[in-house]
């Protein structure tokens, strides 16, 4: 956790962990170790089909959830994996459940329902168009790079889904299941909330007042017809919008902590990527024009 200039704190969360619940290397004692040690403020511990309450293991807070996958690994019969984190109790999910009912059972028992990893699963616009009640989406999970499929970043799929007028919260999130020092601590959110209560970091989740990242500091806004980036030293500033093309969507230097771009007439949706001299990402939610 920190406190910006304006007083605002802002915790480092993770919600899309396993453990030995289910496929994951650690048990929840060393996951929740792990991650306290990497300055995380909370994680979700979401086993596949294993619900886990909200709990605090080795000083960490931990935000309840459970990871409902859906088929198997051909993506042409369907796959698709749901995770729902938050929920006051266990919503007591069947595996013979539809993809509608996963949802229907995590916003009913007081949870946040996440489309994980759509790049991964090879979901389309038409598969999340299909359904009602998601809150977030990841836009970046770890473990889809370097242990699986090589298919992490899922910014096609939400540009997509900004075209046709849909912008859910974009986490990123390790879904770390091997803990080598791959998939462990690398990719957040980074959420502005009035505390660490699990109720007021999923409200800010719901309301967009985070930012997804693997260390960058980003804080994006609008002015007027502007979009104004306000970021940690980076190299690249990206602005992607429904605009394929524009001359200034990219900004580089060696020491970039400021950037605008001037939203055209025709864009409707507006969202940032910036990149470290080390490599890694922020990535801002979509703004509308
Ligand atoms: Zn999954
Ligand atoms: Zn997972």
């Amino acid at each position: 956790m920190y406190t910006d200039d304006f007083g605002q704190k802002w915790y480092k969360v993770g919600l899309h962990i396993h453990t030995t619940l289910s496929d994951g290397a650690l048990s929840p004692e060393a996951a929740a170790r792990v991650y306290k040690e990497a300055g995380f403020d909370a994680i979700a511990l979401t086993d596949h089909w294993k619900y886990h309450g909200p709990d605090e293991i080795a000083g960490l807070k931990i935000i309840s959830g459970c990871e409902y996958n859906l088929g198997t690994t051909d993506s042409v019969a369907g796959v698709m994996h749901i995770v729902g984190v938050g929920m006051k109790q266990d919503p007591c999910i069947l595996p013979t459940a539809t993809r509608q009912e996963i949802i229907d059972g995590i916003n009913g028992a007081g949870g946040l329902a996440i489309l994980a990893h759509p790049a991964w699963s090879l979901n389309t616009t038409q598969d999340a168009q299909a359904l009602t009640g998601f809150g977030a989406t990841e836009i970046y999970n770890t473990v889809s790079d370097v242990n699986q499929s090589s298919r992490p970043y899922s910014g096609y799929f939400v540009d997509l889904l900004a075209n046709h007028g849909i912008a859910y919260p974009l986490l990123a999130t390790d879904d770390v299941h091997y803990y080598d020092g791959n998939d462990e601590a690398k990719s957040y959110i980074m959420v502005a909330a009035s505390s660490l209560d699990a109720d007021a970091i999923l409200q800010a989740v719901r309301e967009g007042a985070f930012y997804a990242t693997q260390g960058p500091e980003l804080y994006v806004s609008r002015e007027e017809d502007r979009i104004i980036v306000r970021c940690s030293s980076c190299t690249k500033i990206m602005f992607l919008s429904n605009a394929v093309w524009a001359p200034d969507k990219i900004l580089r230097g060696e020491d970039l902590t400021y950037g605008e771009y001037p939203l055209k007439d025709f864009e409707q949706w507006v969202r940032v990527e910036v990149v470290d001299r080390e490599g890694r990402y922020g990535w801002s939610n979509v703004l509308w024009r």
